[in-house]
């Protein structure tokens, strides 16, 4: 190793260029590939990819739009997201609903039938957008179910308290 290998490895933070890694430092190697910067190698990626290291390569030409029209075309596999660009009947329509509503009646306001509400209602509950409440639907906050709790400990507690104030009295 040069001293001018040495100030490319210092420069390098004593990593490798490919994975790194800075172990045994003092015996990595230096490839100059043409036009591109020194790149310092540990012994393993100097192995693995010789003199023309996956690293500080030229970059690659701009796509042309031709060919990022061959990437854009939509995927038609791709269910969920063929549904989330229609305009969304659904979703619309449970703004004009009341807060809880049935799926009968979201499936009359979205003008679709009652299968495909539900299946939409099951979606838009999984992405919380829409509750469960009974066999109700409800577009409010999910029920405080803490609160449901400590309503039904407070009532347990007044109970028996006076339970024990009865005792205590008797
Ligand atoms: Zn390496």
């Amino acid at each position: 190793m040069n001293a001018e290998d040495l100030t490319e490895i210092e420069r390098a933070g004593r990593r490798c260029g490919v994975c790194r890694s800075g172990r045994g430092w003092r015996r990595f190697e230096i490839v100059r590939p043409a036009e591109r910067e020194p790149i310092v190698l540990c012994g393993s990626c100097r192995a693995r990819f010789g003199d023309d290291p996956p690293v500080a390569r030229k970059p690659e030409p701009e796509p042309t739009s031709a060919a990022l029209k061959l990437l854009s075309p939509p995927k038609p596999d791709a269910g969920e997201r063929r549904t989330d660009r229609r305009p969304d009947r659904l979703r619309a329509a449970l703004g004009k609903l009341p807060g809880s509503f049935s799926t009968a009646m979201a499936a009359r306001a979205a003008g679709l039938n009652n299968d495909k509400t539900l299946a939409r209602l099951h979606d838009l509950e999984r992405r919380g957008e829409v509750q469960r409440v009974g066999n109700r639907w409800s577009t409010g906050p999910p029920p405080d179910e803490l609160a449901t709790a400590m309503d039904r400990l407070a009532a347990r507690t007044n109970n028996l308290r006076i339970v024990r104030d009865r005792a205590r009295v008797g």
